[in-house]
């Protein structure tokens, strides 16, 4: 925007132009009105000074009446040398007959006697009519004031000539012309004043006008600190002070308006759940932090842009839907890298009339919850059916033996076994989900104590080896061959010792389970700084890549049907991990397809000094 103004287009030259112009046409009226009646008035007097007295008509009525002509002529003669000629009048006299009688001036005496050429006079004869006029001669650029009168005898009504005056108005017109000047003369140096007065009237008027207009500028710039000087108690004054007031209550009202964004910022930037504001046209904004986090964007990207968009739910949603009945919807922003789920409010922003000035979306993480539920509702429907199978086979096989199964004695030992079977996988399986719960409750007691874990680990796979040497005819444990890798030093460890040997178990279990007959079995034991490891390394199936991060995942198995038909209950490595966890350490696992799978634990470990145990 071009703030400048031609000074030509400024309220100071249209007010000084204004007035005058005023004055201008003002003074040309009174002017036009004065010289015409000035000129009126002295052509009047002018013309009454020309006019003959009556006994001058009155004695050429008796001399043209007179039959002696050169008697009348020197009588007429006379008469006219007597006329006052100071207005430098021609008076002629000629009679009925158009014959010159006589003259005033000196030297037109020739013409009397003389047949006159005069249109007027000779008009007036036939018509007996006065004629007067004022007519402009072009020859000596003057004007001059015509009089013919006819001279009527009284007594008999009879037209005995006329007298003809002809007055020059050059002196008339020059007075006037005088005055005339004289007062275009003052009506100039009258506008000349009239125009200086005006310049400084408006600029009056103005000054305080641009102040205004300055303050105003400045207002609009966000500075406050100006005030327009106050000239007068005027309409201008007032409007100086309603400036001025304007001005206080701006800043008042901007800095109540600021800081309540800086409350609404701090609000909105402290807040755990994110907010996305819009116009009423979608387009973002304000965009908290959390919002811009859980979007994986930031705020000066996603203003301007529509929400649907910043929201990706462009395809599934239209802001007409969302304006008309605002509602709430879970979004799945989950990728690769991460799991997000995110409930979104929506809630209309409107003013009291009911105009939609825009929208509120309240984004809520639900990841969590939402994981939560749904780790509930596929653990419900694991155990429903994780028990449903075996139930199913314990029903089928004693129904089968109802039906009369159960008299031959070849079948009937078998069929009771696998219902056995079955039976003990439920119950441990029972137990396992007890376990479980109680470790997710924290009501399972964990009894830390310090034990030497090396003794421990020898101890239980002691009993492994014991297994397979007491069962001589090797029907029912396969055969394998454990080695053990342990560090040469003691290393005392605080585990719990009964849930730490299940752990081990569980492992050492699996390793035989998920291995052909006839592996090794690599046990090692070591320890680094601060942590004591150990490990299973079996020579089995291995675990696929994409199944190893689901492995310690309750009733996740591989090959379901193989871990049943092992009697697995797909709860043992849960189990682990969750022991692990409340002993302080980690447990994973690497392992490669069809070559073998090794399992690790690391427990927390402080070396103990050799000093100490000196000392006592
Ligand atoms: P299960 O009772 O089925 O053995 P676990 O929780 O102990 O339950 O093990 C879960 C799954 O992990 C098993 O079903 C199996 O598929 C896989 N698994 C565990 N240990 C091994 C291993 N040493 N080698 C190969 N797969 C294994």
């Amino acid at each position: 925007m071009n703030n400048k103004i031609k000074y030509f287009q400024s309220i100071h030259f249209k007010i000084a132009l204004v007035l005058a112009l005023i004055l201008l046409v003002t003074l040309e009226i009174v002017g036009a009105v004065f010289v015409n009646q000035l000129e009126n008035k002295n052509v009047d007097s002018y013309k009454k000074q020309v006019q003959l007295p009556t006994y001058v008509n009155t004695t050429l009525i008796n001399e043209l009446s007179k039959t002696n002509t050169s008697k009348a002529n020197l009588g007429i003669s006379s008469l006219l040398s007597d006329i006052d000629n100071k207005n430098s009048t021609e008076v002629e006299v000629v009679d009925a007959k158009n014959t010159v009688r006589g003259t005033n001036e000196s030297g037109n005496q020739s013409h009397v006697g003389q047949k006159n050429f005069n249109p007027d006079i000779k008009n007036a004869l036939v018509s007996r009519q006065p004629y007067n006029a004022i007519k402009g001669d072009l020859s000596n650029n003057s004007r001059y004031y015509t009089v013919i009168t006819p001279l009527i005898k009284s007594s008999n009504n009879e037209l005995v000539g006329v007298v003809y005056v002809h007055a020059n108005l050059d002196s008339v017109y020059k007075e006037i012309n005088q005055i005339t000047l004289i007062y275009v003369a003052a009506a100039l140096v009258a506008i000349l004043a009239g125009l200086l007065i005006s310049i400084v009237i408006s600029r009056a008027i103005t000054k305080p006008i641009d102040e205004m207009k300055q303050q105003t500028l400045q207002i609009a710039k966000g500075d406050y600190s100006g005030q327009v000087h106050v000239y007068g108690r005027d309409e201008l004054g007032q409007l100086a002070n309603a400036v001025n007031n304007l001005s206080i209550k701006v800043e008042e009202s901007q800095e109540s308006t600021e800081s309540e964004r800086q409350r609404l910022d701090s609000v909105l930037t402290n807040m755990t759940d994110g907010v996305i504001a819009t116009d009423r046209r979608g387009k973002v904004i304000i965009m908290n932090d959390e919002a811009a986090a859980s979007l994986e964007t930031t705020e000066s990207e996603a203003i301007d842009r529509s929400i649907l968009d910043v929201l990706g739910i462009a395809d599934e949603y239209n802001l007409r839907e969302i304006i008309e009945n605002p509602d709430e919807t879970i979004i799945d922003r989950s990728d690769n890298q991460r799991d997000l789920i995110l409930h979104a409010h929506f809630s209309l922003i409107q003013r009291e009339s009911g105009f939609v000035s825009g929208l509120v979306c309240v984004l809520h993480d639900v990841t969590e919850q939402q994981k939560i539920d749904n780790d509930r509702k596929q653990f419900v429907s694991n155990v429903s059916h994780e028990l449903r199978t075996p139930l199913t086979s314990v029903h089928s096989y004693i129904e089968a033996l109802q039906d009369g199964a159960w008299k031959d004695e070849l079948i009937a030992p078998k069929f009771l076994k696998v219902t056995q079977d079955e039976t003990d996988r439920m119950i441990r399986m029972i137990n396992d989900l007890l376990t479980l719960s109680r470790m997710d409750s924290n009501t399972q007691k964990i009894n830390k104590e310090l034990v030497n874990i090396k003794e421990l680990f020898n101890y239980i796979l002691d009993r492994f080896d014991m297994i397979i040497k007491n069962d001589d005819d090797k029907q029912n444990t396969k055969n394998y061959n454990i080695i053990r890798k342990f560090t040469k030093i003691d290393l005392w460890v605080e585990v719990d010792t009964d849930r730490f040997t299940q752990v081990i178990d569980n492992l050492m279990n699996n390793a035989i389970k998920y291995s052909p007959d006839g592996g090794s079995i690599i046990c090692s034991l070591y320890e680094t700084h601060n942590n004591v490891i150990l490990s299973v390394k079996d020579q089995g199936l291995g675990i696929p890549r994409s199944s190893i991060p689901h492995i310690f995942d309750r009733f996740y198995r591989v090959d379901k049907a193989r871990s049943r038909a092992q009697g697995g209950t797909g709860l043992g490595l849960a189990i682990s991990k969750e022991v692990i966890q409340a002993l302080g350490g980690r447990i994973w696992v690497e392992s490669t397809e069809n070559k073998g799978s090794t399992f690790y634990i690391a427990l927390p470990y402080e070396p103990i000094e050799e000093d100490l145990w000196d000392e006592n």
